[in-house]
């Protein structure tokens, strides 16, 4: 079959998946299909810890396979939430950030994936403005400007001393980056919420202001979830597809956006109890993405 012939109508949606065992990423694309995607999002390892496998064990050449196999054009990598670009307080935090990130990018790249997507940082005490440039410092040490691949800074809820909580913090990130054309965004409908943008009845106006900072053509891709909390709550506790306060269909507007509708959407909602097997938790994605996809369905 050719390409062409597989390839998906927008929207182009997806969720996290696994990458582990033997098959590597071998296994995320099955997961991915699984679960009817056009694309897909996965840690090159644990998300909480450094130890990762070397490039050759990862199947790259027959995941990709399987990938044209089944019309999936593109998938993204999330680095990890533990490296703090922002701390200045400890600093082999900062220098294990640095390094780490430098060979996530090469990974990423060798996978076939351009986009990493960052957690920007939290400055543990020590402050917005310092954590600021701490993280503009780690970036200028990774980026090169000749890598084949973007830093998609993510949108963060706010909790605890977390930077990018809001436009200006990114915006002030990207003013201080010397290969900001290497950055992108990464908005995470949840994390906007909790962070007390107004998605759910005004998502153009949030998008018009993030776009007279920054411009939104930098937006690379959405995290679609659902919150758990009050817009502007500051927490961070993602919910399945309408059962949170966002809603599905303030979360379709999004997907279903046309400034947008080209742009990778991965779900990050939490697993849910089995219906025969109420001890065991299963991913809701399948059915996820069938909701977000067809208007016509209800919960
Ligand atoms: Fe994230
Ligand atoms: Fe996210
Ligand atoms: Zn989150």
């Amino acid at each position: 079959m050719s390409t062409e012939m597989n390839r998906k109508t927008p929207p182009i949606l997806g969720s996290h998946v696994g990458m582990s065992g033997r098959e590597m990423m071998i296994g995320s694309v099955k997961e991915a299909v699984s679960y009817n995607a056009d694309t897909f999002m996965l840690y090159t390892g644990a998300p909480q810890n450094t130890k990762r496998k070397d490039i050759s064990a990862l199947n790259i050449a027959p995941a990709w396979e399987y990938m044209r196999a089944n019309g999936i054009h593109d998938f993204v990598v999330h680095a990890p939430y533990i490296i703090n670009l922002a701390n200045t307080v400890n600093p082999s935090t900062y220098e294990i950030a640095v390094e780490f990130l430098a060979l996530e990018i090469e990974r990423t790249i060798a996978m076939g994936s351009h986009i990493l997507i960052l957690h920007p940082g939290a400055h543990v005490g020590a402050g917005t403005e310092a954590g600021i440039d701490r993280i503009a410092q780690g970036l200028n040490e990774v980026l090169t400007g000749t890598q084949d691949c973007y830093i998609a800074l993510e949108t963060m809820a706010g909790k605890g001393s977390e930077i990018g909580r809001s436009f200006e913090e990114l915006a002030a990130i990207y003013d201080k980056v010397t290969h900001s054309e290497k950055l992108r965004v990464c908005m995470d409908t949840c994390h906007l919420n909790d962070a007390g943008y107004d998605i759910v009845n005004d998502f153009d106006g949030v998008i018009d202001h993030f776009d007279q900072l920054i411009g939104k053509s930098q937006i690379a891709l959405f995290h679609i979830n659902d919150s758990k909390n009050e817009r502007g709550a500051g927490k961070d506790r993602h919910a399945n597809i309408g059962e949170g306060t966002i809603g599905t269909e303030a979360l379709r507007y999004i997907v279903h956006h046309p400034d947008f509708i080209q742009l990778p959407k991965i779900l990050e909602t939490p697993y849910i109890p089995s219906l025969t097997d109420p001890d065991k938790k299963v991913p809701p994605y399948k059915a996820e993405i069938a909701l977000l996809r067809n208007p016509g369905l209800q919960r």
